[in-house]
């Protein structure tokens, strides 16, 4: 079967890699940035959290040892108060690791690419898919025109704008729903120190939540951290937030004093930085009869904060694999499995993540949410497997997102009858907050 993957970000690369190590496909991937193996540094540098679902699924291509090797592993979660106290919760079970997206990418490029079959074609833009031929249309921009590239599949990797999606929806009934977030997000960076080392604990994940800022930290193996600070779209006195040297310092020196002891430039690269949205993406259907299917953020992008867009995106890769092997005489039987499959597990982590979200925000408000953590972690402790918190399920298995979010609903529930009978033993609050979060059964955004 001829395949054209449209994107060769890690899911289109890890796509490339499943599906090249058949042996049955002839697989050009496409993509409008520069080879990440060339080390061109125009792509982004950020880092990721890879959890046990994103391992297994590299161990299930042969790379979970190499990745790993070059990963900084995070033993838990490190919460720094605004008066300077810390708070560390394990992750439990093998912890998490920190992976530079350009090193990942790399990673799975190099690895696709040397397979037989997999070519890479890096430099160039689609701009349309036919979908009834299919065919993908390109624009080299350096040597000049378009090409059209005909297939027998084309896959969209082509990440949370695909022109994939769109041109396949073109016309169909088909359902797209785009949320966002009235905060975004800039990269900082803490550098090492000055013998090289890391100028915090480097085996945890670092976080901030300051209610409508927070900012977290990934170590990397330079010894510096790589930060995400989400901040308000809009500030207190204008549309932009934080647009001057003064504006950026006193937020920092509210809100994060020790942070800007650790980075005294941070005002500058705060300033240097673009503000990124958060978008979130819910869509269907995810395929078109037997010759185009969207993978990863293209059909399913979810806010950050559970830290799991890529982990999903390799499970997809996964299951798509499967269907299409499962059902190697029926492609439209194949997608249609493939999204009946993940699409609700998609969906549960969309909602999961912007919880999530509210959650880390309500951490830094509110007694009740740190109480209700604690009791979480006590409970997990306590009852061993019957009980697990929801980011313990998330990130420690690779249990079906869908059935996590169910458990977690159950495990809310009966936290709130315990808070209740705690009311009625001891006439205390504790219970009457614990029972209404149970029953509000999720917290808003705003
Ligand atoms: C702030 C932030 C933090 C995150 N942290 C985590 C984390 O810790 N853990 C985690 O699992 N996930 C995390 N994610 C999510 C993760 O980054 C995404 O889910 C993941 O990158 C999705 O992979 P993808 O290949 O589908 O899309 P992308 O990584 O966006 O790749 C899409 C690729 O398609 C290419 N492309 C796009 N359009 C075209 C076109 N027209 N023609 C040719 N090529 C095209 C792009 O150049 C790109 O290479 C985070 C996301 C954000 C925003």
């Amino acid at each position: 079967v001829n395949i054209t993957i449209v994107g060769a970000g890690l899911a289109g690369s890890f796509l490339a890699l499943c599906l090249g190590q058949r042996g049955e496909h002839r697989i050009d991937i496409y993509d409008r940035l520069p080879d990440p193996t060339a080390a061109t540094g125009d792509r982004s540098s950020m880092n990721l959290g890879l959890s046990r679902r994103g391992l297994e699924a590299l161990e299930h291509v042969g790379l979970r040892d190499t990745v790993q090797a070059s990963a900084v592993p995070m033993r838990g979660r490190l919460v720094h108060d605004k008066n300077g106290r810390l708070r560390f919760t394990p992750y439990g079970d093998g912890g998490i690791l920190a992976i530079g997206r350009d090193d990942l990418s790399a990673t799975l490029v190099r690895a696709a690419g040397e397979l037989p079959g997999v070519t890479f074609h890096f430099g160039l833009r689609c701009i349309d898919v036919d979908k009834e031929l299919p065919a993908a249309r390109f624009v080299d921009k350096q040597a000049g025109g378009e090409f059209v590239a005909p297939s027998d599949i084309v896959i969209g990797a082509d990440g949370v704008f695909s022109v994939v999606r769109r041109a396949m929806h073109h016309r169909e009934l088909a359902a797209y729903r785009q949320d966002y977030l009235e905060w975004g997000w800039r990269e900082l960076t803490i550098g090492p120190g000055p013998d090289g080392s890391h100028r915090m604990a480097a085996d945890v994940f670092h976080l901030w939540p300051r209610g409508d800022s927070m900012v977290f930290a990934h170590p990397n193996r330079d010894g510096s951290f790589t930060c995400t600070c989400v901040l308000p779209l809009r500030g207190a006195s204008g549309p932009e937030p934080l647009a001057s040297v003064d504006d950026v310092e006193t937020h920092f020196r509210e809100l994060f004093p020790d942070l800007l002891r650790l980075a005294p430039d941070i005002a500058d690269q705060c300033l240097r930085r673009p503000t990124t949205h958060l978008l979130s993406i819910r869509t269907s259907p995810w395929h078109h009869d037997s010759k185009v299917v969207l993978v990863g953020d293209a059909c399913h992008a979810v806010y950050p904060f559970l830290a799991q867009g890529m982990n999903a995106a390799f499970e997809d890769c996964i299951e798509l694999d499967k269907c299409l092997r499962t059902h190697a005489r029926d492609r439209p039987a194949a997608f249609a499995a493939y999204q009946q499959a993940r699409k609700r597990n998609t969906d549960a982590l969309a909602e999961l993540s912007e919880r999530n979200f509210s959650e880390l925000r309500d951490t830094a408000r509110s007694r009740l949410v740190r109480l209700e953590k604690a009791c979480d972690t006590r409970l997990e402790r306590l009852l061993g497997g019957r009980w697990m918190p929801l980011h313990s399920m998330v990130t420690n298995t690779t249990m079906p997102y869908a059935q996590a979010e169910q458990q977690a609903k159950r495990q809310r529930l009966l936290l709130g009858l315990l808070g209740s009978s705690l009311t009625v033993a001891a006439g205390v609050p504790i219970g009457r907050g614990l029972l209404s979060t149970a029953r509000s059964g999720r917290r808003r955004t705003r």
